[in-house]
């Protein structure tokens, strides 16, 4: 068998290539410097490999942002509006980042281009922009230079990494109109062949086309371009082996498409699609290779070499051992380093876990199991079972909560009509009530105290104080704004999931589990091990103060239970149904409290709701049934006079509408600014019965609206909904704005909406 990875984490064990990078943009250092970096990292990663025992190790997994953009710059894919940059200097490093981050700099103002969610992860891409007369040419010396690197590094040959042309031309987006951009498959086609060949000549012999679309609904026409393209592609590149490799999900009814394009070897996620192996081996041509993605490059737990082993063998029967290959699901793009840094994490917990270092590992391991080491295969089988037993694991009183949850569990005590009349009375809110989404601006002051109190500088009281005195400020200028209903400004939190992860039991926060969201940015997702259980109150201390500093309402923030699953690391030996309804209960439990402390209304955010959605249509309604239950779950535990927000941002939910309003939360806020409040046709459409807060405004830029424009937007809104239904808000929280923009902002809002009483009470 051939031990094989698709793909590295490359921003380094220490995020190196974070720090050179930001160092580089501020330029604090030269472009020589970052470069060095880069090639030491490379160097690392591959030696890191090798030493695990891989039989091909990829190259040009590597990149200084993105590996879509590396696509976009290799064909010479340049949007024109950089031109005044590529002809002043041609396809240097800065231009490649001018469009991954804009450029306002030496009289340039360069927007820079969109940036996307990679499949269902939380890594973002760069969208290839294609126009009517697209061209293709090899523009970028990359992708050869790192294959001469690694092979100067490595004993064998090493493997480049390329997105295959079905894949890239599809992750893009058409620019004009006159065309689909698939169609542009004719004139990539032969750019690619020259690629292979350049590699031919360098001595590559293995090549992997990344076509992770093979795993999404196809129309005919693109079913149609990967034939054409893997044919020339075929033809024109003779002796040379290509792996095609599938991830995030099944082949399903893309499998007899698939197993007869003319490459080498066939790559399957077997760890998101376990069952298609089967189907797979019965459709597989003669001399076809087949690549078992059996170890979870999404996740961070160890393997179940059982499980994988039969997996192993049900192939090995069917194609023989020559036949073989095995790997990671997915590039390791997606999970940290290496556990080894970790010194904090509980041994019990951390002897289930694996990161990419050793991920690397397992996959020689199995190699080992196949070839007669029956030790190795025991030790996993024991390391197991003590998970299985383990205490710090599972929690018996939460299970049996879980089990016994009974219908009365997931729904309010009286319908949203009979709700809304005695909340009205008794919150005596005006029409058009104002608000906000939770967050004010995070200022440099207050991430200084977090730092203090964690470098020991601060106690805990001194700290506490600090926060106190920032959310009591922001309360008074809330008033002197003249918003309805006010927030607390969630000062003390670092991250709206990490804050939660810590104080929640069956959580852990790792040191230094980082993983690149996009470009330089990383995100440390929690971990959850265990049944999630709440051992105490976790912003009820907050609430309760800020309420104490107003008459106005006061707004408790929270964070559902859908979202904190979304951004963390999740136990893979219980369906996912079950730990969100662990979580949901948890948030019950502090919305409960909140409501004991007087606060009347509670928003539990939800802002990754749509985000979560699965990859195939046919998967969603099962994935909807489950977080909206969660959802439920979470917040029906209230009185009827206890008012239930919910906020979610990315809303481009027209086709779920109907999950939406089956969450029956009294209020929701959605972001609708940027889109001019188009996505309210829907709402009205679907005669959505609650209330709803359409943002008014974008917080996503500095710019101040002025109240003709929110007022402006009130009266479209006003043209889809009752004005008895409509909240006016922001589109989001404002963490990430300054206080002069933010106060000048709000201000304008307030009016805007007394301006629509005016004119509409
Ligand atoms: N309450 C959160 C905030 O205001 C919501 C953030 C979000 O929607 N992502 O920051
Ligand atoms: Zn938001």
């Amino acid at each position: 068998m051939l031990k094989h990875n698709l793909g590295y984490p490359r921003i380094g064990r220490q995020r190196q290539l974070k720090k050179v990078s930001e160092q580089y943009w501020a330029g604090k250092i030269t472009s020589e410097k970052l470069f060095r970096t880069a090639t030491e990292l490379r160097q690392k990663h591959w030696e890191i490999q090798q030493r695990a025992g891989l039989d091909l190790i990829p190259c040009n997994d590597f990149s200084f942002y993105d590996q879509v953009l590396d696509m976009s710059f290799l064909f010479g894919v340049i949007p024109e509006r950089y031109a005044p940059m590529s002809a002043l200097r041609g396809l240097d490093i800065d231009l490649y980042f001018a469009m991954a981050r804009g450029c306002q700099k030496e009289g340039l103002d360069l927007t820079a281009m969109e940036m996307t969610k990679w499949f269902d992860t939380n890594y973002h891409y760069i969208v290839p922009e294609f126009t009517l007369d697209q061209s293709f040419s090899i523009a970028s010396t990359k992708i050869f230079d790192e294959f001469d690197q690694a092979k100067k590094t490595l004993i064998k040959i090493p493997k480049p990494v390329l997105i295959g042309p079905v894949s890239y031309l599809l992750l893009g987006k058409e620019k004009e109109s006159g065309f689909h951009r698939i169609d542009l498959i004719h004139k990539l086609t032969p750019v690619y062949i020259e690629l292979l060949k350049r590699l031919k000549n360098q001595g590559a012999e293995w090549v992997q086309f990344d076509e992770p679309f093979l795993v999404l609904d196809l129309t005919e026409k693109e079913r149609e371009a990967f034939r054409y393209t893997y044919q020339e592609i075929s033809k024109g590149s003779q002796g040379m082996r290509f792996l095609l490799a599938t991830y995030f999900g099944g082949l399903d009814e893309n499998i007899t498409l698939a197993a007869n394009l003319p490459v080498k070897a066939l790559h399957l996620d077997l760890v998101r699609a376990p069952y298609q192996l089967d189907a797979v081996l019965k459709n597989i041509p003669e001399g076809r290779m087949l690549s078992l993605g059996v170890i979870d490059g999404r996740n961070i737990w160890k393997n179940n070499y059982a499980q994988s082993i039969e997996q192993i063998r049900m192939a090995k029967d069917v194609l023989g051992e020559d036949r073989l290959m095995i790997a990671p699901s997915c590039s390791l793009l997606h999970i940290p380093f290496d556990l080894d840094l970790e010194t904090s994490i509980h041994p019990e917990i951390k002897d289930h876990m694996a990161f990419a270092h050793q991920k690397l590992r397992e996959i020689d391991e199995l190699d080992q199991i196949i070839n007669g080491n029956v030790r190795l295969l025991e030790l996993n089988r024991q390391s197991r079972e003590r998970t299985a037993r383990s205490t710090l694991i599972h929690d018996q009183v939460v299970k049996q909560r879980v089990a016994n949850a009974t219908g009365q569990d997931v729904r309010r005590y009286s319908p949203f009509a009979t709700r809304k009349k005695i909340q009205q009375e008794y919150f005596q809110l005006p029409l058009f009530p104002t608000t906000t989404i939770g967050s004010f601006p995070q200022t440099p002051e207050i991430r200084q105290y977090r730092a203090r109190l964690k470098n020991g500088e601060w106690t805990q009281q001194q700290y506490n104080e600090a926060i106190e005195q920032a959310t009591k400020d922001t309360i008074h200028r809330q008033e002197e704004i003249g918003l309805d209903v006010l927030v607390h400004g969630e000062f003390e939190r670092n991250d709206m999931v990490e804050y939660f992860g810590e104080q929640l039991k069956g959580f852990l926060s790792t040191q230094n589990g980082w993983v690149q969201s996009y470009g330089s940015r990383c995100v440390k997702p929690p971990v959850i091990y265990g049944d999630v259980s709440r051992p105490r109150d976790m912003t009820v201390r907050w609430s309760r103060f800020a309420q104490a500093q107003t008459k106005k309402l006061m707004k408790g923030m929270l964070t559902g239970p859908v979202t904190i699953l979304q951004w963390s690391f999740v136990r893979n030996d219980q369906p996912h149904i079950i730990t969100a309804q662990q979580i949901a209960w948890a948030i019950r439990d502090e919305v409960q409290a909140l409501e004991r402390a007087g606060i009347r209304i509670i928003q539990i955010d939800e802002p990754a709701i749509r985000e979560g959605l699965p990859l195939k249509r046919k998967d969603w309604d099962d994935y909807l049934g489950w977080a909206i239950k969660a959802f439920r779950i979470a917040s029906s535990g209230v009185g009827d006079h206890t008012q239930i927000h919910t906020h979610m941002c990315y809303s481009e939910f027209n086709d779920i509408l109907d999950h939406i309003a089956r969450m029956d939360a009294d209020v929701i806020t959605i972001e609708t600014s940027r889109s001019q409040m188009k996505l309210l046709e829907a709402f009205a459409k679907f005669r959505y019965p609650n209330e709803i807060g359409p943002g008014v405004y974008d917080i996503h830029s500095p710019r101040v609206p002025t109240v003709e424009e929110m007022f402006h937007l009130l009266e479209r809104a006003m043209t889809h909904l009752p004005a008895k239904n409509i909240w006016v808000n922001p589109d989001c929280g404002l963490k990430t704005r300054k206080w002069p923009e933010t106060t000048e902002a709000l201000k304008n809002m307030v009016k805007a909406a007394k301006r629509a009483r005016e004119k509409w009470d």
